[in-house]
C-alpha cells in the first residue's frame, strides 16, 4: 500500500473557477482575490484581510507595518518552521527564543515573561499543529510590556481556546496557504486583523508601497498612480485566489474530517500509547487539527522514519528545533540544551499522514507499519 504524505482536496468546482479566471482578461490580484479576502476574514471573524504571497510575507510585512526593525528583539519559539524567524530577521529585528510547553510544543508563557528585555517589541507565538497558545497569557505579558503580538497561525486556520479564537487578542494573525496546509492555492498566504490602519499598511507594503493596484488602474480611464512607501513585491493573484473561493466554503467540512481522523489514529494507537512507546502531543480547545505527530524514543526517530518510507507511508518532521539547524546555531549560537523541550520534541517527533481522503484502512496501515518496527505489528 503506498500512503502519500498529503493529498489536497480541490475539486472541479476549484478547477472551473481557475479556468474561468484563466480565461479571462485579468490575471493577477483582482476581483477574485478581493472575493476570497471577503469571505476570509468573515470565516476568521475578523475586520479585514489582506491576501499575499505567502504565510512568511504575511509576518514579515505585520512585523515592518508594526515599526518594528534594527534593535528591535521578537520573541517567538524554536519549535516552529524557519520563516516565523526569519520574517523577524529579515524585518532587520532579532530573533528572541523562548522554550515551549513539553506537552503541546507551544511557545511558554513563563519562558516569555523571562525573555523580556528593554528592546522586546513583540512576541510571535506559533501555534503548533493547530492548538493555539496560551493567548490571554501572552496578552497579559504583552500589554505590561507594550508589546505587539503577531499570531503565526500557518497551522491553524480556524481555532479556538477557552473561547479565545485566532487573531483575537493578537494585533494580526498570519496565514498560510502553502501546499500542505488546510486551506491551499499552492503557494499563499494572507493576514488578518480587526486593526484597519494595519490592515491598509499591508495592502501598500504587498505591492510597492502603491497608492493604485493594477486592478483600479485597470478601469475606464488611466489614473496615474504613486509610490509613496518602499514597499515588497508580496500580492496574491486572482489565479491562485481562484482555488480558494470556494474550497474555504468546504473548510469547516474538511476541519471535522480531520477531526475524526485524529480519533480514528489515536484509536488505532491505542496499544503502542498504552505500552508508552509512542506519545502525542496534548490538544487545547478546539484545535485545528494541521498535523498528525507523535513522539517516539529518540533512539528510533530516524531509523522509523526511513522504515515508515520504505513501507510506502510518507512521513515527515515537523520540526526540528530551529536553533539546533546550521544558520542558527552559527549566528543565535544557542546550544541545543538552551531549550531542552523543543530540542527534545524535535529529536522525538514524526509527523503521519493526515488529510481529508485518508481512509480508515490507510490509517490502519500506517499504524501498523509503525507498530511493526516496536515488535507489534
Ligand atoms: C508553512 C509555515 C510557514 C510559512 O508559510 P509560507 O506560506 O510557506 O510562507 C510559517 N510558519 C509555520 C509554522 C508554517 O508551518
Amino acid at each position: 500500500m503506498q500512503v502519500e504524505f498529503y493529498r489536497h482536496n480541490l475539486d472541479e468546482t476549484d478547477r472551473a473557477n481557475a479556468r474561468r479566471v484563466l480565461e479571462s482578461v485579468f490575471l493577477t490580484t483582482g476581483p477574485v482575490c478581493g472575493e476570497f479576502e471577503k469571505r476570509f476574514a468573515e470565516y476568521t471573524g475578523l475586520e479585514h484581510a489582506v491576501a499575499l504571497n505567502s504565510c512568511t510575507d504575511a509576518l514579515h510585512l505585520a512585523l515592518l507595518a508594526l515599526g518594528i526593525g534594527p534593535g528591535d528583539e521578537v520573541i517567538t519559539t524554536p519549535m516552529t518552521f524557519i520563516a516565523s524567524a526569519t520574517a523577524i530577521l529579515h524585518a532587520g529585528a532579532t530573533p528572541v527564543l523562548a522554550d515551549v510547553n513539553p506537552a503541546t510544543g507551544c511557545l511558554d508563557p513563563d519562558r516569555v515573561r523571562e525573555a523580556v528585555t528593554p528592546n522586546t517589541r513583540a512576541i510571535l507565538p506559533v501555534h503548533l499543529y493547530g492548538t493555539m497558545c496560551d493567548m490571554p497569557a501572552l496578552r497579559e505579558i504583552a500589554d505590561r510590556h507594550g508589546l505587539a503580538i503577531v499570531e503565526d497561525a500557518a497551522h491553524c486556520v480556524a481555532s479556538s481556546r477557552g473561547g479565545v479564537y485566532v487573531g483575537e487578542l493578537g494585533d494580526c494573525a498570519c496565514y498560510s496557504f502553502y501546499a500542505t496546509k488546510n486551506l491551499t492555492c499552492g503557494e499563499g498566504g494572507a493576514l488578518a486583523t480587526n486593526n484597519g490602519e494595519l490592515a491598509e499598511q499591508v495592502r501598500l507594503l504587498r505591492q510597492h508601497g502603491m497608492n493604485k493596484e493594477a486592478s483600479d488602474r485597470y478601469h475606464g480611464t488611466y489614473q496615474h498612480w504613486d509610490m509613496i512607501e518602499l514597499g515588497y513585491k508580496a500580492n496574491l493573484d486572482d489565479i491562485r485566489a481562484s482555488l480558494m473561493v470556494d474550497q474555504i466554503t468546504r473548510l469547516d467540512e474538511m476541519q471535522a474530517e480531520r477531526k475524526r481522523l485524529h480519533g480514528v489514529y489515536s484509536e488505532a494507537l491505542a496499544g503502542l500509547l498504552d505500552a508508552g512507546l509512542v506519545e502525542l502531543p496534548e490538544l487545547r480547545g478546539e484545535p485545528s487539527h494541521h498535523l498528525f505527530t507523535v513522539l517516539v524514543p529518540e533512539n528510533m526517530r530516524d531509523e522509523l522514519l526511513t522504515h515508515m518510507g520504505a513501507n510506502g507511508v510518507g512521513v515527515a518532521v515537523n520540526y526540528r528545533a530551529i536553533h539546533t539547524l546550521t544558520w542558527f546555531r552559527e549566528n543565535l549560537k544557542h546550544e541545543p540544551e538552551d531549550f531542552p523541550h523543543a530540542c527534545s520534541i524535535g529529536r522525538r517527533t514524526m509527523s503521519l499522514p493526515f488529510y481529508p481522503g485518508l481512509t480508515d484502512e490507510q490509517v490502519a496501515y500506517v499504524v501498523r507499519v509503525l507498530a511493526g518496527k516496536f515488535g507489534k505489528g
